[in-house]
């Protein structure tokens, strides 16, 4: 739902076979290429694009530098045309992305070519709108992944995450260390790069993430010498060992992750970099080392968890060195509430995502307090890979999680109704696909639509201008588009009769 709009007087607009789309940026021609696909789509009219103003260009995009605010964009339809302002090529296709609601929801008139004239100013609540897939634990293909991004820009997510790295599995090339890979399959260099370019394309940032020091099992059984002595004698399987960490003692942990981190930041255009930072068995690998508990001595900590300090120092100069910034999951000192601290001091420098269940206020409340940046994805709200309904994932007993549903999603505000400046601080929200229960991205799919679309408002959409009645009826010719797209979807049934 846009955030400002007025409906106009007057006739429509006609589109016509003498139509043509008018940019004079040649940088926004595949940006058009996108409105070209929706007037095909949604009037079954193939409209050529031209860069000279001529009379019949009547459809136009607009690069005006003078509009305040990288995805602000003005959408005008009146009887003489149709115009998209904006001053970025993601301002145009975010009011691309608007035009084709606009056919969807008035097909009778889009079938007779006709446009009803309005004004739209629309610009998004949070910069980041991202959703994470996790190809380590199920694998899914470049080509899989490319149709999952074709879906997501039309809700103007901006960003997609990837989970490349975790017990389960190793995803990324690492020229130089072929054994990492060696266990499955994996992304090539040269197909992350092609995947980074038709992301940005759409104006879709890749997030890569690389999980450290838990969540480390696929390097582990490559090179057991990278974890912790109690752990010498202990085989390391995939599939098979769980909890166990990179030791924050042993050097090659450190001359290793230097190579991996500069090879993955130099891929991907994203000026971030993921870390995670999570679920660390810090009491089972750390507290138990004897390297790591030479070091706790030397350093005069009290708590293993003191550790994470030294571990992040270092990781995180590699990233400062390849002029990126690194994201982690924000760890508190009790993964329930209440808790009132970090788990470790997070250096200022770190954006964090907030995801426990029931913990995003008193994440929202802490980066503040310290000055970190912050990205939203609650467990309750934006855990994509929990059931929508009890028995939703038979097969994986509902894979043990809570139910997150379609109206529990929507219920998602991330201002969390406190003034503005309490949470000026977070950059966006995320919503996540964990990927043990999702096999293939047809499952992926399932599982992040309709609740996409309800996160797609939370990021966007202003509080005042959200409405649960009105996303329900806007849902549904949304759903039956994206089925007769070949995206798999769940049918919210529950809420047919729900008035
Ligand atoms: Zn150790």
């Amino acid at each position: 739902m846009p955030n400002q709009y007025k409906i106009g007087q007057g006739k429509s607009f006609a589109v016509n076979n003498l139509t043509k789309i008018y940019t004079s940026n040649k940088q926004l021609d595949f940006t058009a290429s996108l409105l070209q696909q929706v007037f095909k789509k949604r009037m079954n009219i193939q409209l050529p694009v031209t860069h000279s103003p001529s009379a019949d260009a009547t459809i136009r995009l607009i690069i005006d530098p003078t509009i305040k605010g990288n995805e602000t964009y003005k959408l005008t339809v009146t009887a003489h045309g149709l115009t998209i302002y904006g001053s970025s090529s993601i301002a145009i296709q975010d009011g691309i992305m608007t035009t084709d609601q606009l056919l969807l929801g008035d097909a009778f008139a889009s079938s007779r070519h006709q446009i009803a004239p309005i004004t739209i100013s629309d610009k998004p609540r949070f910069a980041r709108r991202i959703l994470m897939l996790d190809p380590a634990r199920h694998f899914l293909s470049v080509k899989d992944i490319k149709f999952y991004i074709d879906q997501m820009i039309k809700y103007k997510f901006n960003a997609l995450q990837l989970h490349l790295t975790d017990d389960q599995g190793w995803r990324v090339e690492i020229k130089g260390y072929p054994k990492l890979t060696a266990g499955g399959p994996f992304y090539t260099q040269e197909e992350l790069k092609d995947l980074c370019n038709y992301a940005a394309l759409r104006n879709v940032e890749i997030i890569p993430e690389l999980d450290v020091p838990g969540h480390t099992v696929s390097i582990l059984s490559a090179y057991p010498e990278l974890a912790c002595t109690v752990n010498d004698t202990i085989p390391k399987i995939i599939g098979t060992t769980t909890d166990m960490m990179l030791c924050c003692s042993q050097q090659e942990v450190y001359s290793f992750y230097k190579v991996i981190i500069s090879q993955v930041c130099a891929l991907f255009p994203s000026p971030y970099i993921h870390l995670g930072g999570d679920e660390a068995a810090i009491s089972k690998n750390w507290a138990k080392c004897e390297r790591c508990q030479a070091l706790m001595k030397e350093k005069g900590y009290s708590n293993p968890a003191q550790l994470m300090i030294p571990f992040f120092d270092k990781i995180l100069s590699y990233v400062r060195d390849a002029g990126k910034k690194a994201i982690l999951w924000c760890e508190l000192n009790n993964i329930y509430a209440p808790a009132d601290d970090y788990l470790f001091p997070y250096p200022k420098d770190v954006m964090l995502v907030s995801w426990r269940n029931g913990l995003t206020p008193t994440c929202i409340d802490i980066t503040k307090r310290y000055g970190n940046t912050l990205i939203l994805a609650p467990g309750e709200y934006a855990y994509f890979d929990y059931p929508q309904m009890k028995g939703d994932l038979p097969e994986y007993n509902n894979w043990g999680m809570p139910i997150t549903t379609l109206k529990k999603s929507y219920e998602f505000d991330p201002g969390y109704g406190l003034p503005a400046d309490r949470y000026n601080h977070v950059d966006g929200v995320m919503g996540t696909l964990w990927g043990e229960a999702i096999i293939d991205i047809n499952r992926a799919l399932y599982m992040t639509y309709p609740r996409a679309f309800a996160l797609s408002e939370a990021g966007w959409t202003d509080m005042e201008h959200r409405n649960w009645n009105s996303f329900r009826q806007r849902l549904y010719p949304n759903l039956l588009d994206l089925i007769k797209c070949g995206v798999s979807v769940r049918a919210p049934f529950e809420i047919a009769k729900d008035n």
